[in-house]
């Protein structure tokens, strides 16, 4: 028997909708997939529990959905649902933007096409979804509704949103030219905007805190000059000036000045190798009249961010001499007290037995925060191992290392997955020349902290090395991750769980994080 050449038009439209139900588990099921390799950041922080979960093509903002809860908190919006009317009401106070949404599934993310109305505006949209009661949101049409910018960084497998208080002033490309053998390059500025100004080889780096920018590269055809891009980070741009030859912070080869104008001001710099200018550091005052260095009195509190490795349901590395998320959490406690006594403000990731994941710790290293320090116990099977140790983020050199990595990152299959993870942002960082000066003051930091405490302790200093640590990965502020001493050895293990060798190990770690921020280590230059 053949099959009729037409098929009656009730059986086409149930195949139809076989074959429609089969694409959308498929799609589902890569959505679930794939989340737990991308991310979400709102305004810098990662927003750990909120997705981003992708339906067909990776990377289309359009096709990303968060969940709408923790994307409303993060994004300063109140939220509500009207099962009646099946909408969506997201609020900032004074703007609304009401998505149509999907009647409850049980499972799975279904697309559907709908309306978002903002302000009165009917704008096309994909609905809201609701799973088994929790609401799916897209992420741009959100985003764009309340006048902020969301991005899909392919490499970071990271989506950024930035909402619209934090984009800051826009500003306008580099001006460039050459007269007389000196190039300039002048940027337009806002009254009352800052920035930060830094050399590190043959790149003269200003950092523009509150601005937006596209990013831009372009090399030119100048004597001094090789090229010049803007960096658009969150919430600030960086413009690199790559010059022919090399700079060192004592001002040879350039010079820094500052035109008043009406309603704000031109900043400029001029490039030759016959200048001499003002030194530069990490940071000049706003000030043109008086240049000052970060190492004379800071103007702002410096602001230090102590993570005390995992807590809660993770109690990190056990002996029967001391318990890793209990020595960690008592010295960041007294390191707490004796910083603040010094005038610097402090911010805990954790100030109680809590647990938080890696992303939740790593979250707090913003770029308005001058260093993350997180603190760690070590353990060995051998119990003669003992001593201090602190990391930086990078590839160990010794590829044995890695197990350590892993184990921090939590351990296991997790443990695996984020060092993978920390390895594709290690790839990364090679030969971006931002990220790797950001290294240079990690490693700075690290060198302090690692001296003070083993003058403090005597403890066996087993120095200062790089590995794939994904608590420092992403931090746009110098990190560490400090080994403490070993929990596993029976003499440094009961010296850890008493009151007075915490009070030593916070000492100390003050001590080195002080000279770093004081003595010039964000001063540091190559
Ligand atoms: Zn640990």
């Amino acid at each position: 028997m053949h099959a009729p050449r037409e098929e009656p038009r009730a059986r086409l439209a149930a195949r139809v909708k076989r074959v429609a139900l089969t694409v959308l588990l498929l799609l589902a099921a890569l959505a679930s997939a794939q989340e737990k390799h991308n991310f979400l950041a709102v305004n810098g922080a990662l927003v750990d529990d909120a997705g981003p979960y992708y339906f067909i093509a990776q990377g289309d903002n359009r096709n990303a959905f968060a969940k709408a809860a923790p994307l409303a908190k993060a994004m300063d919006l109140s939220l509500h649902y009207d099962p009646d009317g099946k909408r969506l009401r997201f609020s900032d106070g004074s703007a609304d933007a009401v998505f149509e949404a999907t009647g409850d599934i049980q499972h799975g993310l279904v697309k559907r096409d709908g309306v978002l109305s903002v302000g009165g505006r009917a704008l096309a949209s994909p609905m809201a979804i609701l799973v088994d009661g929790t609401a799916y949101v897209p992420i741009s049409p959100l985003v764009d509704a309340f006048d902020g910018r969301s991005e899909w960084n392919a490499e970071r497998h990271i989506i950024t949103v930035d909402t619209a208080d934090r984009l800051g002033y826009a500003l306008a490309p580099p001006r460039i030219g050459l007269t007389d053998g000196v190039s300039r390059v002048a940027l337009d500025l806002p009254a009352g905007a800052e920035y930060q100004l830094a050399v590190s080889g043959d790149a003269f780096i200003v950092t523009l805190p509150g601005a937006r920018a596209a990013a831009s590269d372009q090399t030119v055809d100048d004597p001094n000059l090789r090229g010049v891009a803007l960096r658009a980070l969150d919430g600030e741009v960086n413009l690199v000036v790559r010059t022919r030859y090399g700079l060192d912070g004592e001002g040879h080869g350039y010079d820094v000045g500052v035109l008043d104008k009406g309603d704000g001001r031109t900043l400029y710099v001029d490039f030759a190798t016959s200048l001499k200018g003002d030194p530069v550091a990490a940071l000049l005052s706003n000030d043109p009249a008086a240049p000052q260095a970060l190492s004379a009195a800071p103007a702002r509190p410096q602001v230090v961010v102590i993570d005390a490795g995992h807590g809660g349901k993770d109690p990190g590395t056990t002996s029967s001499y001391a318990v890793e998320d209990q020595v960690v959490l008592s010295v960041a406690l007294k390191l707490k007290k004796r910083l603040e006594a010094q005038g610097v403000r402090v911010v805990l990731t954790r100030d109680h037995d809590t647990f938080l994941t890696l992303q939740q710790r790593s979250g707090f290293a913003t770029p308005e925060r001058n260093l993350f320090v997180s603190i760690h116990a070590n353990s060995a099977p051998a119990r003669d191992a003992s001593g201090i140790e602190t990391w930086v983020f990078g590839k160990p050199l010794d590829p044995s290392l890695v197990d350590r990595a892993i184990r921090e990152n939590g351990g296991g299959a997790e443990g695996q997955a984020l060092t993978e993870a920390a390895r594709r942002t290690a790839d990364d960082i090679a030969g971006d020349i931002l990220r790797e000066t950001q290294m240079n003051f990690s490693m700075s930091l690290a060198d302090s902290v690692q001296q003070s405490l083993v003058r403090a302790t005597g403890a066996r200093d087993r120095g200062v090395r790089q590995n794939l640590f994904y608590v420092i990965r992403t931090a746009r502020i110098p990190a560490i991750l400090v080994e403490v001493g070993f929990v596993s050895n029976p003499e440094e293990g009961r010296m850890l769980a008493t009151d007075h060798y915490q009070d030593t190990l916070a000492q100390a770690l003050a001590g080195g994080i002080l000279d770093f921020l004081h003595g010039g280590g964000m001063l540091a230059q190559r």
